[in-house]
């Protein structure tokens, strides 16, 4: 780290509020690159696949809200067209810049993940409780919060956690991880209902193809030592000031690459970049309050 940098040298990393599924999964990956979102909080430029994601997202979740015998895979085309109308004016879409064979591209990548998740499951039998579901608690003096993108009962009337994925089936050794990141949003169920699924499935759209695992009491215990364990180091990083940049495949997709000493840039730099969007995150927010005040 530069030693110029006077200022930012003298400052703490704070320990972030919470963890959530995909927090822990990113300190694990890199723990620079967790830095750089979770401490940092630097802004994130929108990227297709993560806005496909969204819209995808949406898409399942209004199919979803439809009564069941109607949930077919024209409902589901229309459902992806009314979420696309509302993405169009979003930033996360509009500064993707798509020109029009691009946009093209997107909305029929898009689309096919919609039929390719009709490949999987038929809907019009799925018993969904919940849609796009916060969950917030504390295990293991740990704040965790995470969303399930589906809670629902299955036949025997137990609860199934459903995560949609709109990326690749990872290979065996990153599966694991990824079901890590799963059982942890069968703890919050468990946490949070007093009830731990019967199910937890991963639906990977792309391929399609969906993993599927059982949460015992055993996996939630190694759960609970997993969450105990990252919150430890998390806090040791914070502390020590030390979070090392760890160079992988994920790298070519990491937003932070011009920020990370393995790629030739300053993590000060980014210090100071996600202090300048807090400043102004807080200017916006007081301006909105005055105005709101003004004209009240
Ligand atoms: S570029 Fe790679 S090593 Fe550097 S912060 Fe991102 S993920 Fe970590």
């Amino acid at each position: 780290m530069s030693q110029g940098a006077l200022t930012l040298g003298d400052m703490a990393f704070s320990v972030p509020y919470t963890l959530s599924p995909s927090k822990v999964s990113s300190f694990t990956d890199c723990a620079l690159a967790f830095r750089f979102s979770a401490i940092d909080r630097l802004p994130q430029p929108p990227a297709p696949w993560s806005t496909k994601g969204t819209l995808v997202h949406s898409a399942l979740e209004r199919l979803h809200l439809l009564p069941a015998p109607e949930r077919t895979l024209d409902a589901g085309l229309a459902a992806l067209d009314e979420a696309a109308d509302e993405l169009h004016s979003d930033p996360d879409y509009t500064e993707l810049d798509l020109d029009d064979e691009a946009a093209r591209s997107f909305h029929e990548e898009a689309a096919e993940l919609v039929r390719r998740y009709f490949q999987i499951e038929d809907p019009r039998r799925i018993e969904a409780i919940g849609l796009e579901v916060s969950l917030d608690v504390e295990v293991e003096g740990v704040r965790l919060r995470g969303i399930i993108d589906r809670l629902e009962l299955d036949a025997d009337g137990e609860l199934v956690v459903t995560d949609y994925k709109t990326g690749s089936v990872p290979s065996v050794q990153h599966e694991r991880k990824r079901l890590s990141g799963v059982h942890i949003y069968s703890l919050l169920c468990e946490e949070l209902l007093g009830r731990r699924p019967a199910r937890v499935q991963l639906l990977y759209l792309k391929q399609p193809v969906a993993i599927v695992t059982e949460p015992t009491e055993q996996s939630t215990r190694g759960t609970r030592r997993t969450l105990a364990a990252v919150w430890k180091a998390v806090e040791r990083s914070c502390d020590r000031e030390d979070f090392r940049p760890r160079p992988s495949k994920l790298c070519d997709y990491c937003a932070y690459k011009q920020y990370c000493p393995s790629f030739g840039g300053d993590p000060d730099e980014a210090r100071e970049v996600g202090l300048a969007a807090k400043a102004e995150k807080a200017a916006a927010k007081e301006a909105a309050v005055t105005a709101a005040t003004a004209a009240a």
